[in-house]
């Protein structure tokens, strides 16, 4: 029933090459599909997108204030200023108005067109509004709003190209906007859509079905009984699969069952990228999950030199169109789950949506209490930064990180049942294979989670 010739019994393999056998499964993206920018926050450019327009499309004023002649400007001053006729006003959204007679201003609002035949803008600030008798008609740099003055002071010559916004001084026609494999933020939103581009291609979201497995564990809200355990596996993976950029799919949870499992996870098949199985996956008289996964695919490893991790299966099944489809099968012990998931799923995922970076960058840290751990395996602890009066993470004076064990402070300890310490963590520290103890002090890598 079950061939595992892949892999030798008594062979662990190490995080890195367990991570490229999965990632060796993923062929590339999965499709793209075009949506409007305003739905494209989080997703992957499938394409690069160029601006279709000038950007700003014209010449516009950077100010509230009048659009000149710099000549007509010759030799005003503060206390001896040229004056010069309001011919008209130039609004934003307005049309291009025309600047041609010498002596002449068109009022305009920051963000208008440039008339033709102006070569700056003079702001507000520097002027003061006239009346037709030549009287002020209001304070000095005060009348940017209200009516049309007949005439204006102004106080300064500025040179040509003053406080003009140029045609294509932010972007050009044609411009990149966005590249394929770039995350789509706020900013690239208004980026792309301020470039005039209505929709884009986009990665689909890769679909993630989450089974949860056991006969104790019970979803929230049922009674538990004499010996039931709530579900926290299927909630928190699915959430941590969300926000991953996921779609996602509940599979519910199955019994220890050989049929039970292997019936959802054919929908699972049928239906997802990627199939997450917690719980089942060991070597118990009920762990049927790497039986069930031989039985819809082929297991292609289970045995990884991380802590908490194991047991930890990976394999591959066929979707009816022909498609690969990723199965994992994760510890049952929630902490074990979701720190397999940040090391081995979330890469994969990543991948997936076509993410170019697939690895949450990591920095030194000095871990300021012992920690236990086994040798032969990369230790992966749940770690609080030290912080600040203000929050800033702390740092020693070589930068790095000072990081506490999550919870030591409640003494409710590592222990890969431990789920109180996850949602306290900030981030997981990695200890290298070869140390057996963990003594204050020591140097461990630190990647922060997401919150
Ligand atoms: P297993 O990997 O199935 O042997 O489970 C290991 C431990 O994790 C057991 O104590 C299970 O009760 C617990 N466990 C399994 N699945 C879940 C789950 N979905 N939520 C919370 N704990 C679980
Ligand atoms: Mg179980």
């Amino acid at each position: 029933m079950t061939d595992l010739t892949s892999q030798a019994d008594d062979m662990l393999l190490s995080v890195e090459a367990a991570r490229q056998r999965v990632l060796a499964e993923i062929a590339g993206p999965v499709g793209s599909e075009e949506v409007p920018v305003t739905a494209a926050l989080g997703r992957v450019g499938a394409a690069a997108v160029r601006a279709t327009t000038d950007l700003p499309p014209w010449d516009n004023s950077a100010m509230d204030g009048y659009a000149v002649q710099v000549a007509d400007l010759a030799g005003a001053t503060e206390l001896v200023p040229i004056v010069l006729r309001v011919v008209g006003e130039a609004a934003a959204g307005g049309q291009i108005g025309t600047l041609t007679q010498a002596g002449t201003v068109i009022r305009i609002a920051t963000g208008a067109p440039m008339p033709a035949g102006a070569d700056a803008v003079v702001q507000v600030e520097l002027t003061t509004p006239l009346g037709a008798d030549g009287a002020s008609a209001g304070p000095r740099g005060r009348q940017a709003g209200g009516g049309l003055p007949a005439a204006v002071a102004i106080h300064a010559e500025v040179p040509a190209g003053t406080s003009i916004r140029r045609r294509g001084s932010d972007l050009t026609a044609r411009s990149v906007v966005l590249a394929a494999g770039e995350e789509i933020g706020p900013a690239t939103v208004g980026l792309v859509a301020g470039a005039g581009i209505g929709s884009i291609s986009v990665h689909r979201r890769p679909r993630v079905a989450v089974l949860a497995t056991g006969d104790e564990v019970r979803a929230a809200g049922t009674p538990l009984g004499p010996s039931g355990i709530p579900d926290a596996n299927g909630p928190g993976l699915r959430a941590l699969a969300a926000v991953a950029g996921a779609e996602v799919i509940d599979l519910g949870i199955a019994r220890d069952q050989l049929d039970d499992v292997v019936a959802r996870l054919r929908r699972g098949v049928a239906e997802a990228d990627v199939v997450i199985v917690s719980g089942g996956v060991s070597v118990g008289p009920y762990d049927v999950v790497r039986a069930a996964f031989e039985i819809v695919g082929t297991v292609n490893l289970w045995r990884v030199a991380i802590q908490p991790g194991k047991p930890f299966a990976f394999g591959t099944a066929r979707r009816g169109d022909g498609l690969p489809v990723l199965l994992f099968g994760l510890p049952g012990n929630p902490v074990s789950s979701f720190v397999t998931f940040e090391i081995f799923v979330r890469p994969a995922l990543r991948r997936l949506a076509g993410h170019r970076a697939i690895l949450r960058p990591s920095e030194p840290g000095v871990l300021l209490d012992r920690a236990a751990k086994s040798a032969g395996r990369r230790a992966y602890l749940r770690v609080e930064v030290e912080r600040s009066a203000s929050g800033a993470p702390a740092r020693d004076a070589e930068g790095r990180l000072l990081v506490h064990l999550a919870g030591a402070r409640e003494n409710a300890g590592q222990g890969s049942h431990v789920l109180s310490t996850l949602a306290s963590a900030d981030a997981l520290a990695a200890v290298p294979e070869a140390l057996d103890d963990v003594p204050p002090g020591t140097v461990v890598e630190v990647s922060w989670l997401d919150h």
